[in-house]
């Protein structure tokens, strides 16, 4: 893996422009979506206007995340208007505009089309745009960054060497459209067991902050496996939101990005 330190940004809070921060994963089911919905509403808790383009395309979860199941954004001369959430975040998600078994038949250039209009919705006076990317390091992707040129990207792992191997990858992607890296975050590290409160570590710890160490980009944090934040993520309240304590993992990663 190359140094990627010459590439790396800091994104300050008074750019002029509305700045676009896509989280990225290697693979599937890492908590990618979890980190982009739980970053969305701590930046905006902390003042941010904040909006999220989910374009998991295939697996579009921001709906649910987000608390905005069966509604339809709106358009205004052609331009798509964000949904509002409970949670103060704006949202255009694949989930809210086609039935969820339609988009997996969609090709290469409706994909990209779809996620252009939500990326160009009319977001107005929104300051931080979270695009929450498909897994992995496909032609979506690709485009993604190629295209629309994200100012940062953040990368999320869990801790596992297979795991961290295809984060690698998607660090590459990054690279390789010159998408400076904002940090890493390893996710489902330690987990405390709701009974006796013993913490375990059953996919491993550290390999995250390691890989961010050899490669010179920032750790931006971990997150631990708890069941509490899948329960309030299914409920459509991201922990983030909540004055539970568990948001404070999120809530520091923003602080961290603010920096
Ligand atoms: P991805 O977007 O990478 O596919 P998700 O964010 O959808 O992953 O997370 C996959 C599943 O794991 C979801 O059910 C989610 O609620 C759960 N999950 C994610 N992070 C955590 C965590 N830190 N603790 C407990 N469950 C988590």
């Amino acid at each position: 893996l190359d140094d990627v330190s010459e590439v790396h940004v800091a994104l300050t809070a008074d750019k002029p422009h509305r700045r676009m921060i896509a989280i990225g994963s290697g693979k599937g089911g890492v908590g990618k979506s979890t980190l982009a919905a739980n970053l969305a509403v701590a930046l905006a808790r902390r003042g941010r206007k904040v909006g999220v383009v989910d374009a998991d395309i295939y697996g579009p979860s921001q709906a649910r995340l987000l608390s905005t199941e069966g509604q339809k954004p709106t358009a205004r001369d052609k331009q798509l208007i964000p949904l509002d959430t409970e949670s103060g975040v704006r949202l255009l998600s694949m989930g809210n505009l086609v039935e969820a078994d339609r988009a997996i038949a969609w090709r290469g250039p409706m994909v990209a089309g779809a996620l252009g209009q939500m990326i160009e919705g009319d977001w107005g006076d929104t300051d931080t745009l979270i695009v929450d990317l498909p897994p992995g390091t496909g032609d979506v992707q690709l485009t993604m960054v190629q295209k629309h040129k994200p100012d940062g990207a953040i990368i999320v792992s869990t801790p596992q060497d297979l795991a961290l191997m295809d984060a690698t990858r998607a660090l590459n992607l990054f690279h390789t459209a010159d998408v400076p890296i904002v940090g890493l975050v390893e996710n489902m590290a330690g987990y405390v067991c709701p009974h006796c409160g013993e913490v375990s570590d059953p996919f491993g710890s550290g390999g995250m902050e390691s890989v961010a160490e050899q490669i010179n980009v920032p750790f931006l944090g971990r997150i631990p496996l708890d069941i509490a934040i899948r329960t309030a993520s299914d409920a459509g309240k991201p922990v983030a939101g909540g004055d539970d304590l568990r948001g404070r993992a999120f809530d520091a990663i923003a602080e961290r990005l603010e920096a």
